[in-house]
């Protein structure tokens, strides 16, 4: 049992990546790393980092990872599916694959739909899922390189983990994720609040991450395509969830 300690940095226009500690053993690690020295500046004066991982091959999350393992000597992993599109990889990762950051294990989940061979990561011990464009707070990626059945099914790869898993996600698309949320969800009133809430996290320049999965089962439509008065509210009560959630997707990429 290995908690990890966290810490959630802005990057580019809109991006996060997080540098993940391992307190017992000073393990550290990068997730889809966009810069280099906001990272070396966080690593401290040993500048020691072991790992660099990455979920997908797009350049807004990977465009610090040669320059970082040429500096630290980091070992590269990412997923088997795009890994000849991820620079300098040394290990691939594929369903059901383990990554440790010293005593702390994340199990790897294939998420396809953003991307053809998109990973996220959940630590066990640390309650905490690493999903970059697969999941979003209140939104979910955009269908560059799957299907929405294939984005639904790696969404309900999810289902299973805990209420209280937090989501750190790739992007802060919060405010606008909510503000769509609530077109397809006019009747959820915990959505209500948290569209509230995130409007002054934000006008105060404050990060939405992370969210909890509970609370995204609560108010993100992407997880809610089974939902009752999300299909009645589309017209679609016959439809499977997979369709729901292909007509949400399909109204957010036009709204
Ligand atoms: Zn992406």
């Amino acid at each position: 049992m290995s908690e990890l300690e966290i810490t959630v940095l802005p990057a580019l226009s809109d991006n996060y990546f997080y540098l993940l500690k391992d307190t017992a053993t000073g393990t550290t690690a990068v997730v889809d790393p966009p810069v280099v020295d906001d990272v070396l500046e966080q690593l401290g004066a040993d500048g020691k980092l072991d790992l660099i991982i990455a979920t997908h091959h797009h350049g807004d999350h990977t465009a610090g990872i040669e320059a970082l393992k040429a500096k630290t000597g980091a070992r590269v992993i990412g997923p088997a599916a795009e890994a000849d599109k991820i620079p300098a990889i040394d290990e691939q990762l594929a369903e059901g694959d383990s990554v440790s950051v010293g005593e702390a294990t994340a199990r790897v989940f294939e998420t396809p739909g953003h991307t053809a061979g998109h990973m996220s990561l959940y630590f066990e011990d640390s309650k905490a899922l690493f999903c970059a464009d697969t999941l979003f707070a209140l939104g979910c990626g955009r269908l560059f390189e799957g299907t929405p059945a294939q984005m639904w099914d790696s969404l309900s790869k999810f289902s299973d983990l805990p209420d209280d898993t937090r989501v750190y996600c790739g992007h802060e698309y919060t405010l606008s994720n909510a503000q769509f949320a609530v077109t397809v969800d006019p009747e959820n009133e915990e959505l209500e609040q948290r569209l509230a809430q995130i409007e002054e996290l934000r006008a105060n320049d404050q990060p939405t991450i992370p969210s909890t999965l509970g609370e995204e089962r609560r108010t993100n439509p992407f997880l809610r395509a089974a939902d009752p008065a999300i299909r009645a509210h589309l017209g679609m009560e016959s439809a499977s969830d997979a369709e729901v959630f292909g007509e949400i997707r399909h109204r957010k990429d036009n709204a």
